[in-house]
């Protein structure tokens, strides 16, 4: 019996959910006793690889192939699935990321095993059971889902466990399985990055804007904003649907769930859609100039004021706060 975390990498580097995915399995494996090794995949310094100890993981298998060199779906699953077995795995925990999503189910019916996506906690262990709380209905309600079978694979929501810091450096071990030439069928021959800086699924900080904006030619002071913040920008639907904004900043139950610690939501109405990828966020700013917008039920804090008036005001008090 054993835990097996899949460290996904982007350039060679592991980013937070990773981390909060290997301090995640680390605890699952604790509550049962047990070992967690990570599986890697692409080109990672072993330097890299090594901190990944730090999280919890007391192994990492390293799969440095420079066919998988970029993310291909169908061979990444088959390589996780091929470490569980190697490794005796009862549970496989990764990140439910963009990659993650489309891995979970691949490698859950690779190995026979039961799937929570979308887990928020860790997993409830009495009475012999394995109860896992997750996401349901776009983020608008919470499951607790039994898995009875022998392996069970989960899809861990960034943001929601946190990353701890445990043992020390982690041993490297080369891993090489087969590869069949029908999973390498669809490559990705080339990425393309966006402009943005910030990942938004990553992101801690999202200042978010809507159609309240009038225009993309008064996007300025959203990027003003969040730059000072050091923020990720995101919008409403019907703002990239106009090309005001790129579809990779859409949030909502068609776009993309994030959960930061902190979300400001800046001329957006807060339509059930729009907030069903975004109300597990932390903490929620609203500025609305419609005291009614429905988006001030779910605020932490909310300020009813006209954006054009509000948004320059926060940008000079968050300069002069910082000199
Ligand atoms: P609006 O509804 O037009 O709201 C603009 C808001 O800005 C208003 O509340 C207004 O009071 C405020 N405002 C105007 N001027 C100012 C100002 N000067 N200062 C401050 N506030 C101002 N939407 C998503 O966002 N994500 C989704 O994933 C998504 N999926 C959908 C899926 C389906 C199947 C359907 C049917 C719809 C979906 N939608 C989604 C659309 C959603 O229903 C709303 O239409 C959309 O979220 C509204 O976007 P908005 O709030 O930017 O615009």
């Amino acid at each position: 019996m054993s835990v097996l975390v899949y460290v996904e990498q982007v350039d060679g580097k592991f980013k937070k959910s990773v981390f909060e995915a290997v301090s995640y399995a680390k605890a699952i494996a604790d509550k049962q006793n047990s070992n967690l090794t990570a599986v890697s995949i692409g080109n990672v310094a072993d330097a890299e690889l090594k901190e990944l100890g730090k999280y919890g993981a007391a192994k990492v298998l390293n799969v440095s192939n420079d066919q998988l060199k970029n993310f291909v779906n169908q061979a990444y699953a088959a390589v996780i699935a091929e470490a569980a077995k190697k490794e005796n795995a009862d549970v496989v925990v990764l990140s439910n990321s963009f990659s993650g999503k489309g891995l979970a189910p691949r490698i859950a019916v690779k190995l026979k095993a039961g799937l929570v996506d979308g887990a928020v906690e860790l997993p409830q262990l009495d009475g012999g059971k394995f109860q896992v709380k997750k996401t349901a209905f776009s983020g608008k309600a919470f499951a607790l889902t039994e898995l009875t079978s022998a392996v069970k694979v989960i899809a861990l929501n960034p943001n929601a466990f946190g990353v701890k810091e445990n043992a020390a450096d982690a041993a490297i071990e080369t891993f090489s399985p087969e590869i069949k030439s029908t999973d390498l069928a669809a490559i990705v021959k080339e990425i393309v990055r966006a402009t943005n800086k910030i990942s938004l699924p990553d992101a801690e900080l999202v200042v978010s804007a809507g159609r309240g904006l009038k225009g993309p030619e008064n996007w300025g002071m959203i990027e003003e904003l969040a730059a000072l913040l050091g923020a990720a920008t995101a919008c409403s639907k019907p703002v990239s649907d106009a090309d005001w904004r790129p579809h990779s900043e859409h949030v909502g139950q068609t776009g993309i769930a994030i959960s930061p610690n902190l979300y400001i939501a800046i001329g957006i109405s807060g339509a059930i859609q729009h907030l069903a990828g975004v109300s597990s966020s932390k903490v929620i700013v609203v500025i609305n100039k419609d005291p009614e917008a429905p988006f001030f039920k779910v605020a932490d804090y909310g300020i009813v004021g006209d954006a054009f008036e509000v948004v320059p005001k926060l940008i000079e008090a968050l300069k002069a706060h910082k000199g």
